[in-house]
Formats: C-alpha cells, structure tokens, sequence
C-alpha cells in the first residue's frame, strides 16, 4: 500500500496507455475473441471499497482501500456483463470438483474486508444488472462493528496530536510530519514494515498506539470505516450474492502460531455458517501476498472445509484446480479508468496493474495492504 503519488509511475504509465491505444484503435474485442482461443483461463477482479472520491486533505482514512467510484463500479460491470461471463465463485469451486472445463471469458467479482459501501453502494449496482459477486468478510468486525485495524492506525497516525511517532517494534522512531501528504507516506511505511512482524505484535502495537494516543477504535465508529452488519449480509446473501470468510480479526494468517491460526479460520467459518445458515465455504486470505499465507495456512483452511481460496497475488487462473486454495486475483484500483479496466480484462497478462505493495516491495508478490 503505497499513495499514489510514489507508484512505479513509468510502469503504470506505460500500462495505462498501452490500455488506451488498444481501446482507442478497436482492437480489444478482435484481441479478446483471438485470445479465448487459446487461454482459458479464470479472471477473478479484487475489490475493497466503492465510493466517491473523496478529497485527500480532509479524508481521515487509507484512501489506498478506495478501488472504483460509484459511477466507475457501474462503468466495469456493465463491461464486465456485456463482454464476459460472471460466474459466482461457488460454481467455479464446483465446476473444479466436477473435472470440467470453465466457459471461455469467465470473471469472478471478489470484495475484501467487508466495508458497508459494499451493501450501500456496489449491492445495488450488482442487483441492478444480475451480476453474482463474492464478499470477504473479517467476521470479527462485522461482529463488533469496529473499524479494520489497519485502516484505524493510518487514521491514527493522520489525525493524532503526538509529536514523535516511537514504534520500538518496527525500530521506528521519528518527530510526526506535519502535513497530511506526509503523514500519509509515513502510515503507509508504517504498515510496509508492520508486516515483518507477526500478527499478534501488530495487533499489540495498535492497541498500545490506541491508548497512548487515546484514540480507542471502539469508541464512536466515524461513518467513513464502518463495516458492513450481519443483517445486511443476510441482505445480500438471500438476493444471491456469496459472503465468505476474511478471517475474524484480519491477520495474516501465516503470522499466528498454529492454534491461532486455526481458531482464526474455523471461527470465521462458524459465524458465516451460524448468522447466514449453510452455504459453500470461500476465503480470502488477509494481505494475501504470498507472505500472509503459507502451505500450512492453506492446509488448515482445506481441512476446515473450505472449497476454494483467493489470494491477493496479481494474475489470472490458467488451470483453476491447481490453485484452488491459492486462486490469483486482479486487483482494481481507483485510478483505472474505463479505458485501462477493459484492457486489463482483455489482456490481464500485460496491463494488469501489480498492486502498490508489490512495487513497495519487490521481493514479494502482491499484496493487499489490508
Ligand atoms: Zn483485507
């Protein structure tokens, strides 16, 4: 998770008019026909957030969690419904179980984190046009209704009055910049390091940022982080859409020792089963690089009785049943326009845009930041 402003921009320029030429010249649906002969392979999009845009300078939150406008998300799914064939990720899990093939063109749309834009804003544009999609829930916050913890400490660090930011666990130590664009490349550093650590330290060092800063999470939740409720997920669940697991408290999960991880896993999947009733198990793994989830991470979640698994590692899914626990996604971010999202589509090899924390750290895949 890195502003935009400090993005690979020769990278992410390149893509981006590379997308727009092929849009301009009309060749995206000659190269999508030609391309489904030969790849069959299974496109699933990441969002987080829909909503408007709103102004970075009083915004006091990760602006980086922000994946499409409201017109923007409307923009895609049509394209996506017109061009594609949305398919719900329970009928790809069983398509994989039953040996056959996916229909060329299939796309999955996947949420994480589980923000209440979701039901307020992309429900109704999905609903509208019959498109299925799959929510990842943390369920510990849909419980609570605390703010994504994450997101809470970058909100912190914008907003608090301290003036030195000491993170002994990070080996961080420094006077609190002054400027909001500022305090925003350092929260997003901040959460860059936080992943060297494990997840039980990260969740301490929140905690004791929340108490020196007397900024608890669970006072008062500001309207602009809340997470979505259960009765809306029974909502959105009865109108046909999926809500799988994220999780109960959003840790890496490769970060918890093994009894952690196991409860993690098992107790989300009890309260998707206790509040929704039965249904097919998916997950989405937290941050989802390939360091937030590891062989042992996908074994217990398989032997919790999930059917499938997403990572947030970029690429698309040639042969689905070899990665069922480790599916790669495309990520949207608020900055791909129309043009740049319908070449991604049609040649995700080539324009899909590595995620901020893959170019923040080059060392490993892509990551959700949150
Ligand atoms: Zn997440």
């Amino acid at each position: 998770m890195v502003s935009e402003s400090t993005h690979d921009v020769k990278s992410t320029g390149i893509r981006e008019r590379l997308g727009e030429f092929c849009y301009s010249a009309g060749l995206l649906s000659p190269l999508q026909r030609v391309r489904s002969w030969w790849h069959k392979d299974l496109r699933i999009l990441a969002y987080h957030r829909v909503m408007p845009l709103p102004d970075p300078d009083s915004y006091d939150f990760d602006m980086e969690l922000i994946s499409a406008t409201p017109e923007g998300f409307r923009e895609q799914m049509l394209l996506v419904k017109e061009r594609y064939r949305p398919m719900r990720l329970s009928d790809v899990a069983a398509a994989i179980d039953a040996g056959h093939a996916l229909p060329p063109d299939t796309v999955v749309i996947t949420f994480d984190d589980g923000y209440d834009d979701n039901y307020h804003i992309a429900f109704p544009i999905l609903q509208e046009l019959g498109i299925p999609a799959t929510f990842f829930v943390s369920t510990g916050h849909i419980d609570s209704g605390r703010p994504y913890a994450y997101d809470w400490l970058v909100h912190m660090i914008l907003m608090t009055g301290a003036a030195r930011l000491e993170l002994p666990e990070l080996g961080m130590d420094m006077p609190m910049p002054v400027g909001r664009a500022a305090r925003r490349a350092l929260a997003t550093s901040v959460l860059d390091h936080m992943k060297e650590i494990s997840a039980l330290a990260q969740a301490g060092m929140i905690r004791r940022l929340e108490k020196e800063w007397h900024m608890p999470s669970d006072a008062a939740v500001p309207a602009d982080c809340r997470p979505m409720t259960w009765d809306q997920l029974r909502e959105m669940h009865a109108a046909g859409l999926e809500i799988g697991s994220h999780g109960v408290n959003h840790w890496m999960l490769s970060k918890l020792p093994l009894d952690e991880l196991e409860r993690e896993v098992r107790d989300s999947r009890d309260a998707l089963l206790r509040e929704l009733g039965p249904m097919p198990l998916l997950m989405s793994y937290p941050v989802g690089s390939n360091r937030a989830f590891d062989r042992q991470v996908i074994e217990v979640t398989r032997s919790a009785g999930f059917d499938v698994a997403c990572s947030y590692i970029s690429g698309t899914n040639p042969q689905p049943a070899a990665n069922r626990y480790s599916l790669y996604r495309l990520a949207v971010e608020r900055y791909i326009g129309k043009r740049w999202f319908a070449a991604m589509l049609t040649m995700p090899g080539l324009i899909n845009h590595p995620t901020p924390a893959h170019l923040a750290t080059s060392d490993e895949a892509p990551s959700c930041s949150h």
